[in-house]
């Protein structure tokens, strides 16, 4: 096993807690355009998915095009929700950014979302001095860039390429199954962290390892640093 020049992080549900906020809100939208939805049907369907992707299948369902104002309608909504409501942390977030800043490990975060959402939500936590968009500086990485969104491997390879890392040298987080697809198609180790998605279908994605705390993130990094 090699040693780990770089953690890659997911953004939506593994620094931020912004995922049950959205698949309600995608519940909504998709509901109102004609397809009933819950918001645990959406989790089960959409989570970590793109939007391109599930506008085609809302397409496919309803029978009808939403065309191009579908994305950026739905994006508006999501920023007034996040401006009202806020988006709180995920538990042990922080944690987890001091200590891979103490142990001097280098890390990025990489998500399927456009900068100006990382921009929404890692922008509003943190406090005002050290928010955490500001400290990702030079080390945020949105599929938007490349046009290419996870499962495609393209996104962390990018990062991987950019911060001078080679793919057996870096550790992905995520809490998607689309995201440890990505890791595993990228031929990078994977930490699952399940949340929201059941740790089966994280381990089923190909999950190196998978765990239920960000804390475990913390212990199984430090396991693997040796
Ligand atoms: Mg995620």
């Amino acid at each position: 096993m090699s040693s780990i020049d770089l953690v890659i992080l997911d953004c939506d549900g593994v620094l931020v807690d912004s995922e049950r906020i959205t698949t309600r809100l995608l519940a909504e939208v998709v509901t109102e355009l004609g397809w009933p939805m819950t918001s645990d049907d959406a989790t089960t369907r959409f989570k970590g998915r793109d939007l391109h992707e599930i506008q085609a299948e809302v397409e496919t369902q309803i029978g009808r095009v939403l065309g191009d104002g579908f994305i950026p309608g739905y994006r508006e909504r999501m920023a007034e929700v996040f401006v009202r409501d806020g988006v709180p942390p995920i538990e042990g977030a922080d944690a987890l950014l001091a200590w891979l800043e103490s142990s001097d490990t280098k890390h990025a975060v990489a998500s399927n979302a456009p900068h100006e959402k990382m921009k929404l939500t890692l922008g509003r936590t943190g406090g005002d001095d050290s928010d955490w968009y500001t400290r990702f500086e030079g080390r945020r990485f949105s599929a938007y860039d490349i046009q290419k969104w996870k499962p495609d491997p393209a996104l962390f390879l990018h990062a991987a390429q950019i911060m001078g890392a080679t793919p057996d040298s870096c550790i992905v987080v995520e809490d998607s199954r689309s995201g440890i697809s990505a890791a595993s198609a990228a031929g990078m180790r994977s930490i699952g962290f399940a949340d929201l998605t059941p740790a089966r279908e994280l381990a089923g994605a190909g999950a190196t390892h998978v765990v239920e705390t960000i804390a475990d993130v913390v212990k199984t990094l430090r396991a693997w640093m040796v």
